[in-house]
């Protein structure tokens, strides 16, 4: 029930994993502004800590993160990363931990004595009580030892990059992981106490056919995943040089996207989950389901979350901290974030606060992403008529008293539409990933 209108997805958009996007980033922010905005902070907050580092580096990956594969290098970065939260710690008031979600990279590319070390930091510079912990995971480097390390720490969610079951798509993006793998890996996870488990999977790989998605999507079905991200893969190699090694030749064009977009979201719908904004599904009893279908859901760096925390602290090199008022990333290069933490500072490198303006626009945009529906005042919708017309037009999304809302049909065309209401989205279109 999905139509094909390739000239409403012909503009690349932002993924809105935060308004405004990272994109607007400036660096008339920083540390201070960073300073100010943890001390004025609390009651709720969620953590994310950022580990830049991989066993291997896959050839699509376009994450900040380089090679596990000097002991040394990491041994640092650990050391300034506990630096870094003991220091961003101290200058917090009363607060309350929610969640602490570890990242990357593969947080797993850390010893799993150091990832207890860090939670363990975490613990005494926030004082959290009963944190929901949540990681994600590189099977292909998954020791034994990190079920026994995850059990004992209560980790209860995590997330395992998987993409394609195929052995000939995992060769052309320079991910091999053997079927057996994963599930051993998901086997382990289980025992260790794992309740909810996300596998992440991708269409739009070089070569990848429609039987290829299916063969994934009912490998992650047989492995009793509670959530699948189905993302499509954006093959930008102007912008992520390692994605050179991928063979362009062999890549879907944007309407064979577009079929396995529309095939993922029927066979899984089918299949009994819950579609969660516009490329997450989670089986019913799932809390991000749950999110969905009560209209809780958020949308954070993470992607679609169930976390409704108004702070988010980003620790590491990279990590992005989200305040009401205040958008603000660290320094993305690990030696200068190290420098800075030897200097005992704040790594704030730029970001942008957020205006009034930006604050309800960037509740329109997550409405719309994540609700399906937002209400809109006169005065926006004055400056967004002339965008929308065209997916009103279409059927793509439409009035509902003052409602704007976007049926299940509109659902590829959400970035879109919720592009609308971003007014720093006139120009630079190159920078963005095409809509499906
Ligand atoms: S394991 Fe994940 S973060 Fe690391 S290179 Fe591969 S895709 Fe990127």
């Amino acid at each position: 029930m999905w139509t094909y209108h390739p000239e409403l997805l012909a503009t690349p958009v932002p993924r809105y994993t935060s308004f405004p996007t990272a994109a607007e980033f400036g660096d008339r922010v920083g540390e201070r502004d960073y300073r100010e905005a943890l001390q004025r902070s609390a009651g709720d907050i969620s953590l994310y800590v950022h580990i830049p580092f991989c066993e291997k580096i896959c050839w699509y990956c376009g994450c900040n993160t380089a090679a596990a594969n000097r002991k040394q290098r990491l041994t640092a970065y650990l050391d300034a990363l506990h630096h870094e939260i003991s220091l961003v710690g101290s200058l917090m008031g009363d607060v309350n931990v929610q969640r602490i979600s570890f990242g990357g990279g593969s947080p797993n590319a850390i010893a799993p004595l150091d990832f207890v070390r860090l939670l363990d930091s975490l613990f005494v510079s926030f004082g959290p009580r009963a944190p929901d912990i949540s990681i994600e995971l590189d099977p292909r480097t998954l020791a034994p030892e990190w079920g026994q390390v995850m059990a004992s720490v209560g980790v209860t969610r995590a997330s395992m990059g998987v993409q394609t079951f195929s052995p000939h798509l995992q060769a052309a993006i320079g991910r091999v992981q053997p079927a057996e793998m994963i599930e051993r890996a998901t086997d382990m996870l289980r025992d260790a106490g794992v309740t909810s488990l996300n596998f992440d999977l991708m269409y739009g790989l070089p070569g990848q056919t429609l039987d290829d998605v299916e063969d994934s999507l009912r490998h992650a079905l047989r492995l009793g995943a509670d959530r699948i991200a189905l993302f499509g893969y954006a093959h930008v190699p102007h912008m992520i040089p390692r994605q050179k090694q991928i063979d362009a030749h062999d890549l879907p064009g944007a309407q064979e996207r577009f079929a396995m977009a529309l095939f993922g979201y029927n066979l899984l719908r089918d299949e009994g989950y819950v579609p969660v904004g516009f490329d997450h599904f989670a089986r019913p009893g799932d809390s991000l389901a749950q999110a969905a279908l009560s209209g809780t859901l958020h949308r954070n760096f993470q992607g679609f979350t169930d976390d409704n925390a108004p702070v988010l602290i980003g620790l590491g090199a990279s990590s992005i901290s989200c305040f009401p008022d205040l958008l603000v990333q660290n320094e993305k290069n690990a030696g200068r974030y190290r420098m800075l933490l030897s200097q005992d500072r704040l790594t704030a490198a730029h970001g942008i606060a957020r205006t009034q303006d930006d604050q309800r626009r960037g509740a329109i945009i997550n409405d719309l992403l994540c609700r399906g529906r937002a209400d809109i005042p006169d005065t926006m919708l004055r400056d967004a008529l002339d965008r929308l017309d065209p997916y009103l037009a279409a059927g793509l999304c439409h009035w509902n008293v003052d409602h704007l809302e976007i049926p299940p049909e509109g659902l590829p065309y959400a970035r879109s539409i919720a592009a609308a209401f971003d007014p720093y989205r006139q120009h630079s279109p190159r920078r963005f990933s095409s809509a499906v």
